[in-house]
Order: structure tokens, then sequence, then C-alpha cells
């Protein structure tokens, strides 16, 4: 059967792991959050998105009296709020990872913060936690290792590109991120949005030179602009094949590129103006 990514569907996508999508489509969601749940006799229910009712009703109606574990990738609005009511109807244990203070998102209030390598074991089954910022500072990708499938949130999605927005999005952490999944045994992505990801290995490598290519633009971009170049200057130039409608998001992204470059010293900045080139001190 074709995957479905209909909210309120259920799409089973092999003995351990069911997928429901959250009603809250969009241009930064897609069809809408997924939310997988993952074992038999014991659930554990991954991103259960947007606290909405007709979404917790069909979670509770996959799963109810067998939900043990509510796990977050990260706390974006999109993926934790549903999680705080989750565990008042369920009891169930809810882990993941607190965002910082100073940031807008929903943290849920997590029974355990989990961090790289832990474990969280259902009836068996072992999720790991691989720490992945540069989305977000506190997102974790979880990789279900008897399958190989790799729950990554919002660290790769498909059929839309991942916005890394700082301060708290950062590139250099996002690519390192993408990096280090390469240690990783995984067959198969789930992505937080969109369907799954078969070979993604290759899938890692495609979205590093992705960001790579962008990263050049801008460097061409600067170089170009003698006199040095505000974030409004390089846009349209730098994001000259994506819609304009767009823009807004990818100025948060050309902010990230910029930041790494910064950080490299490969660019400079003083009052917003930016040059090629390490800062002359
Ligand atoms: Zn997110």
């Amino acid at each position: 059967m074709p995957e479905q990514l209909t909210p309120g569907v259920v799409q089973r996508l092999d003995d351990f792991v069911a997928r429901l999508v959250a009603p809250n489509p969009g241009p930064l969601t897609g069809a809408g959050t997924n939310t997988y749940l993952v074992g038999q006799q014991e659930v554990a229910v991954i991103d259960p998105g947007p606290d909405d009712p007709v979404h917790l009703r069909a979670i509770l109606d996959q799963a109810a009296g067998r939900i043990c574990w509510i796990v977050c990738t990260h706390t974006h609005t999109d993926h934790s709020p549903a999680a705080a009511t989750l565990k008042k109807l369920t009891g169930a244990k809810l882990v993941g990872m607190t965002a910082p203070d100073t940031r807008e998102d929903f943290n849920p209030g997590f029974d355990q913060i989990l961090a790289e390598g832990e474990v969280v074991s259902i009836e068996g089954l072992a999720l790991r936690a691989v720490f992945t910022p540069g989305h977000a500072s506190n997102h974790l990708c979880f990789l279900l290792e008897s399958t190989g499938m790799l729950f990554t949130g919002d660290h790769i999605m498909q059929g839309s590109t991942v916005v890394i927005s700082p301060p708290d999005g950062n590139m250099r952490q996002y690519l390192s991120s993408l990096r280090r999944l390469h240690q990783v045994d995984m067959k198969v992505v789930a992505p937080g949005h969109g369907y799954l990801i078969e070979g993604p290995h290759d899938e890692v490598d495609r979205l590093i030179r992705h960001r790579l290519r962008r990263e050049e633009k801008v460097l061409e971009a600067l170089r170009k602009m003698s006199g040095g170049a505000t974030l409004e200057g390089l846009l349209p130039a730098v994001y000259d094949d994506v819609p304009a409608v767009l823009h807004p998001m990818a100025r948060r992204s050309l902010r990230a590129h910029l930041e790494k470059l910064v950080e490299e010293d490969q660019a400079s900045q003083v009052d917003g103006n930016y040059r090629p080139g390490p800062s002359p001190t």
C-alpha cells in the first residue's frame, strides 16, 4: 500500500512502527507533524505534536492503555505541546531535552532529560538518543536499533528544507550533526514531516552538499559586493532560485550561514555589514 500522509489516518510502517499525521499542515510543516507510535504491547509516542484534541484522540484510539513513554525530538511548538496533555491522560513517562529559557518554546515538563546515547527501552526494543543540535540546540534523533529506523524530528525533513534560525539554530552545529549521522547504523529515516526516506546516508550527503553550495553562493555574493553587504542586500542574490514568498524563512537561514562564516573567519561583520575574509584586527 502506498504511504499516506493524511491527518487522522494511521499508517503502519512495519511490525513495530505506525505513523499519525497531526492536522497542522502549512509551509513549514508540510502535510503536518508526524507522530510515531513505536512498540506493540508497550508503546512510545514520538513527537505527539500540537495540543490538538482531535490528534490526541487519534493517538489514544490507536494505543490507549499501552502508552508507556512520550518522547520529544525537540520542543518547537509543532512537536511538543501535546506531550504535556498526553502525559496527564496516560501517566506515561515524558523524556527529551529542555529548551534554554531564552527560547519561546513549549517545554512540556520532562520526567527525564536524555543525553547522547541514552536508551529508552520499550519491551526490549531499544530506542537510542542521538544528540543532533543545529535546527534546535536541544534536538535529539532516535534510533530504533532493531530495525535501523532513525526518527529525525526536524533534523531531516522530507519535502522541504529545514530552517536554521539563529540564535538557537546554528548552521555549524547543523552540518556537524548531519556528518555525525554517518556513524549511526541507520537504514531508513522517519522524518518529523513528510514520507520515509530510503538510502539515508546518501540523503545526508545530499543535504550537506546543498548547504555547502548555498554557503558558496553567500561567499560569491560577498566577494562581488565591494564595500560590504547587509543581510537584506545579500538575500535576493543568494536565494535567487527560491520564490520571494519564502524569503522571510530564507532570511533566517542566511543569517545562520553568515554566522558560520564569521565563526570560521571566512567573513567578518561590523555594524551589520558583512565582508569576505577574516575581521581586520
Ligand atoms: Zn523544529
